[in-house]
């Protein structure tokens, strides 16, 4: 079976996180270095967009982790775990959410790979080669070919990447898929578009 009907089973056919039931799609949740099940969740199209779009958050949207936070999946946790610290900057109901969720240590660890709910000073900032800052999930282009570490593979200049991920140990390093590869890249040699 497909991950895709896999989580279509598990869920019902509905978000894990908003229980919509239509605009249906995977949502590996990241770091994500390898796909499959264990990394995704099912996700309507405005829970997946306002996750990897900060600036577009509707708060009212998100009060559905009421009930998505007691979900036995972690996927769904580390993603409920990270809109709330999003959330609890501008609204105080978030905070009470947190203080019920349980997460295992290594889910924890999880949840905060990608620094939501960190301050700004405790923040890796991740920047492209014009100083611009660089989000999960956004999309870059290369400024100059790339060799794929571990293959014959060059990636020319101006090969887009799509649905970058942080390093968050370290600012110059990102991860994306450059064709079916997932590989690092480095900030500097990346435009963001
Ligand atoms: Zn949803």
């Amino acid at each position: 079976m497909s991950v895709l009907t896999d989580l279509q089973e598990r869920s019902g056919t509905a978000c894990e996180l908003c229980a919509a039931t239509t605009d249906l799609d995977i949502y590996e949740v990241p770091p994500v270095s390898i796909s499959g099940l264990d990394v995704s969740l099912l996700a309507c199209n405005t829970c997946r967009s306002q996750i990897e779009k900060a600036a577009e958050m509707d708060p009212n949207h998100w009060r559905c982790l009421n009930d998505s936070i007691w979900s036995e999946y972690d996927t769904v946790n580390v993603v409920a775990w990270r809109m709330l610290q999003r959330l609890k900057k501008t609204e105080g109901w978030p905070n009470d959410l947190l203080d019920m969720m349980y997460l295992e240590d290594t889910v924890l660890e999880w949840a905060k790979a990608t620094g939501e709910g960190l301050s700004e000073n405790e923040k890796i900032i991740h920047r492209d080669v014009n100083g611009v800052i660089l989000e999960n999930g956004d999309s870059v282009v290369l400024i100059k070919d790339l060799k794929i570490r571990g293959s014959s593979q060059v990636a020319k200049q101006g090969t887009a990447v799509r649905r970058i991920s942080l390093d968050r140990e370290n600012a110059e390093y990102i991860e994306g898929k450059v064709g079916p590869t997932q590989t690092v890249l480095i900030t500097k040699y990346v435009k963001k578009i």
